[in-house]
C-alpha cells in the first residue's frame, strides 16, 4: 500500500503511487504549489482536476527520458541531483574516506565508467553464463537456480521471507509465484492487439539478446520461442493482480513436507539446501497451483530449453550493466512498454543503483543534508491531527455497529509512524565494493540483500526496518507491521512545504497521511488485526455494509477512461482509491479542527481569493498534476494499483459534498456524483 510502486518482496505494502520504471528532463517549472497552476477558464465544478492543473500541464513537457510526468518526478529530478552531487564527492574522495563513503563512492564509479564497461562487452556475466551451460541433469539445473537467486534474478519462483500471516512477529519463509519478464501475466495470455504486439516486441528483445550474447540468428530464434513458452506457462498458473489483493487468496502455510509433495521432482529440499536456508519446517506456499504448473515445467521441457530460459532470466537482469548494445537492446523493450524517448543519462541510472543496492548508506548521508529535525517534529504533529479525525470518522460513522469501531478505534491506536529515516542504518560492511567491477558489484550486493533476507526466517520480526530508502518520494502503510512510514524524501513541496498555510499543506502530506492511515482499513488493510495478523475482527453485518460500500467506489472508478477506450480496473485499484477518498475526508476534517481551534481566527481567512477549504482542494490537485504517454497510461491499467493522476483527484472530490460546498457545485455538475460513495 504504497502512495506509488510494486514491491515483490513485501507484499502488504501499499504506497501512493507505482511510477513503475527509474527514469528522468528539459525545462520545469517549480515543484511547489502556485496558483499560477490554476487555468481559471475551466469550470472547477465541471473538471476540478483540469481547472488545478490546467496551466501546468500547457507548460509541462514530459522529458524525452521519462514516461510520466508527475509532481513526484519532479522531487525525483531534485533528487536525483543531490544524490550526484552525494556520489560524486564520495567517488573522489580517496583513500581518506570512511566506510559508507568508500561503498557507495566506489559503486557509483564503477558504474560511471563506461568505457571500462564497454571495453568488457560480455566478458563480466561469463562466468555465470558458463556455469548453466555445464549443468548436466535437472537436479543439477535446481542447485544452479538458487545460485542465480542469491547474486541475480529469479528464474522460475520467488522465494523470500516475510511475516507470518497468522502470527505477525515471526518472520517465515515464502514460496510465490514469479519467473515472467514482461510486466504481467496478462502480456502473455491475452490476445487482444496491444497484448500480441508486446509479444513481438519481447521475442525481438529476446533474440536480439541471444545473438549479442553469441547464438546464430537460428539459435537465438530457437532460444526467443523457448523462453515465452516456458513463461507463458508459468503465466498461465500465475495469479492475477486483482486475485492477490486479497490476502487469503496468498495464505498457504503447510509444513515442509506437504510443500516438497507439490513437486513431485523433489527440487525444494535440494533448492532450499542451494540456497542456504536455515532448516525451517513451516513455510507459507503462497501459491500452490503454481508450483504444480512448475512442477510440470520441469518435467516436459528438455533439460536444454530450462537452461535457455534461466540463461535468459540471467542475461536480461545483467543488460542494463553490460555494454552498450545490451544496454540499448534492455532500453527498445523498455521503450515499446512505456513509449519513453530516450534513455535516462547514465549518471542517473547510476545514482538509481545506488539508491537500490546501498540504499540506506546514500540516504544516510541524504538525510545528512537535506532533513531537520523541524520537518521531523510537524510532521508527528500533522500525522496526530489527521489519527484524531480517523478516530472521529470512525466514531460517527452511520453504518458500523459499536462493537467493529471499537475494534477499529484499537487498530487506530496500535498503528506506528515511521518518519524520515530509519533509527538504525543497514550496515553494509560486509559487502565487498570495487571501482572497476560493476557487474560484479552488483551481483554481491544482490547477494548480500538474499542473504538478508534468508537470515530472517523463522526469527522475531525487526520491526525497525524500512521498506523504503529515505531519498524516496513515496509512502507507504504496511499491514503485518500496522504501521505509516514516510521517508525524507516525500516531505517536501508539493507534498509538504514550510512555506505554505496549512490549507495546502493538509491538501498534500495531509492527504497521504490520511491515504496511508486508510489502508489500514481498505479491503485489504480491514483483514489485518491491531498486531498485523490475518484476522476477522468485523461482525457479518458490518462487513456486509462495508463491501456494500467499496462496490460503489469500484463501479465508479471501473467507468474512468484511461486512455483510448481502455478503462480502469475498479477492483485492482480499489484500495488505493478508498485509501484516497477516505485520506481526503480525514485531512479536510483535520484541517477544519485547525481552523476552529485557532483563536487568533487566522486560520480561516482567505489567502490569494481562496478559501482555506478550497485551497486544500487546490493543494490536492496540485500534488496529483501530470502527464503520461499513452503506452505507458496502457501499461498501468494493467500493472498499477494507483488509479491516474486525474482520478486520485475527481474521482474524490465528486464524492464529496464538502468539495460542493467549498466550490458552490449544484446538483447535475460533472463534479458532484449523483450516487457518491462513501466508505470512510
Ligand atoms: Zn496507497
Amino acid at each position: 500500500m504504497r502512495l506509488f510502486r510494486f514491491m515483490p518482496v513485501m507484499l502488504i505494502f501499499c504506497s501512493l503511487a507505482t511510477v513503475g520504471f527509474a527514469q528522468s528532463t528539459p525545462a520545469k517549472p517549480g515543484p511547489g504549489f502556485s496558483l499560477d497552476n490554476i487555468d481559471k477558464t475551466v469550470d472547477p465544478c465541471v473538471d476540478f482536476y483540469e481547472y488545478a492543473c490546467g496551466n501546468w500541464m500547457k507548460k509541462a513537457e514530459i522529458p524525452a527520458d521519462r514516461a510520466i510526468w508527475a509532481s513526484f518526478s519532479e522531487l525525483d529530478e531534485r533528487n536525483l541531483d543531490i544524490e550526484r552531487g552525494i556520489l560524486e564527492k564520495a567517488a573522489a574522495g580517496g583513500s581518506g574516506r570512511d566506510a559508507i563513503d568508500q561503498k557507495i563512492g566506489d559503486l557509483y564509479s564503477s558504474c560511471m565508467d563506461e568505457k571500462a564497461v564497454n571495453a568488457k562487452g560480455i566478458a563480466p556475466l561469463k562466468p555465470e553464463l558458463d556455469r548453466i551451460a555445464a549443468v548436466k541433469d535437472k537436479g543439477a539445473l535446481i542447485d544452479e537456480i538458487a545460485h542465480v537467486h542469491l547474486v541475480g534474478p529469479s528464474p522460475l519462483f520467488n522465494f523470500y521471507s516475510a511475516s507470518d500471516l497468522h502470527n505477525a512477529d515471526t518472520v517465515i519463509a515464502y514460496i510465490d509465484q514469479g519467473g515472467l519478464s514482461l510486466p504481467d501475466r496478462d502480456y502473455y495470455i491475452k490476445d487482444d492487439t496491444r497484448m500480441v504486439d508486446m509479444r513481438k516486441h519481447y521475442v525481438d528483445y529476446v533474440t536480439e539478446m541471444f545473438t549479442l550474447a553469441g547464438q546464430s540468428a537460428g539459435q537465438a530464434a530457437d532460444s526467443a520461442k523457448a523462453v515465452l513458452r516456458i513463461e507463458t506457462a508459468l503465466a498461465q498458473a500465475s495469479m492475477d493482480r486483482t486475485m492477490r489483493r486479497d490476502p487469503k487468496n496468498r495464505d498457504h502455510k503447510m509444513s515442509r513436507d506437504e510443500a516438497v509433495t507439490l513437486g513431485s521432482n523433489f527440487y525444494f529440499n535440494r533448492y532450499f539446501a542451494g540456497i542456504g536456508a536455515p532448516n525451517f519446517t513451516q513455510l507459507n506456499v503462497a501459491n500452490p497451483e503454481f508450483f504444480k504448473q512448475v512442477n510440470g515445467v520441469i518435467e516436459s521441457e528438455s533439460l536444454e530449453s530450462l537452461k535457455t530460459y534461466v540463461t535468459w532470466q540471467v542475461l536480461r537482469a545483467a543488460g542494463p550493466w553490460l555494454s552498450q548494445p545490451f544496454v540499448d537492446a534492455n532500453f527498445k523493450m523498455r521503450q515499446a512498454l512505456t513509449g519513453q524517448k530516450q534513455i535516462e543519462a547514465r549518471w542517473k541510472r547510476c545514482v538509481d543503483l545506488t539508491d537500490g543496492s546501498l540504499g540506506e548508506a546514500l540516504g544516510q548521508r541524504y538525510v545528512d543534508l537535506t532533513f531537520g529535525a523541524d520537518g521531523k517534529k510537524r510532521m508527528l504533529k500533522m500525522v496526530d491531527a489527521l489519527e484524531k479525525s480517523l478516530a472521529e470518522d470512525i466514531h460517527d460513522l452511520s453504518w458500523m455497529t459499536h462493537d467493529t469501531k471499537k475494534q477499529a478505534k484499537t487498530k487506530l491506536d496500535a498503528i506506528r509512524n515511521k518518519i524520515g529515516y530509519p533509527d538504525v542504518y543497514r550496515d553494509y560492511s560486509s559487502v565487498a565494493v570495487k571501482p572497476d567491477d560493476l557487474l560484479g558489484n552488483v551481483q554481491r550486493t544482490t547477494e548480500f540483500e538474499s542473504r538478508r533476507q534468508i537470515a530472517k526466517i523463522d526469527k522475531p520480526l525487526d520491526r525497525k526496518e524500512w521498506g523504503m530508502t529515505p531519498p524516496t518520494v513515496n509512502a507507504y502503510y504496511n499491514g503485518s507491521r500496522n504501521e505509516i512510514v514516510f521517508p525524507a524524501g516525500i516531505l517536501q513541496p508539493p507534498f509538504f512545504d514550510k512555506t505554505m498555510d496549512d490549507g495546502v499543506n493538509f491538501g498534500g502530506i495531509g492527504l497521504v497521511i490520511g491515504h496511508e492511515l486508510t489502508h489500514g482499513f481498505d479491503d485489504q488493510g480491514r483483514k489485518f488485526d491491531p498486531a498485523g495478523n490475518l484476522r476477522d475482527w468485523w461482525t457479518e453485518q458490518d462487513g456486509k455494509e462495508f463491501e456494500k460500500r467499496v462496490s460503489c467506489v469500484a463501479d465508479e472508478y471501473s467507468n474512468f477512461v484511461a486512455v483510448d477506450d481502455l478503462k480502469l480496473n475498479g477492483r485492482l485499484t480499489l484500495g488505493e482509491n478508498t485509501a484516497d477518498n477516505g485520506g481526503a475526508r480525514i485531512a479536510l476534517m483535520a484541517l477544519e479542527h485547525m481552523i476552529a481551534d485557532d483563536k487568533s481566527g487566522k486560520e480561516g481567512q482567505k489567502i490569494d481569493g481562496y478559501t482555506p477549504e478550497q485551497r486544500f482542494f487546490l493543494g490536492f490537485g496540485r500534488v496529483w498534476c501530470e502527464k503520461r504517454r499513452p503506452e505507458y497510461s496502457r501499461m498501468q491499467v494493467t500493472t498499477n494499483p494507483h488509479s491516474p493522476g486525474k482520478y486520485r483527484v475527481n474521482g474524490v472530490v465528486q464524492n464529496m459534498p464538502e468539495f460542493q460546498k467549498a466550490w458552490g457545485c449544484k446538483a447535475g455538475q460533472p463534479m458532484v456524483a449523483e450516487n457518491a460513495c462513501h466508505v470512510w
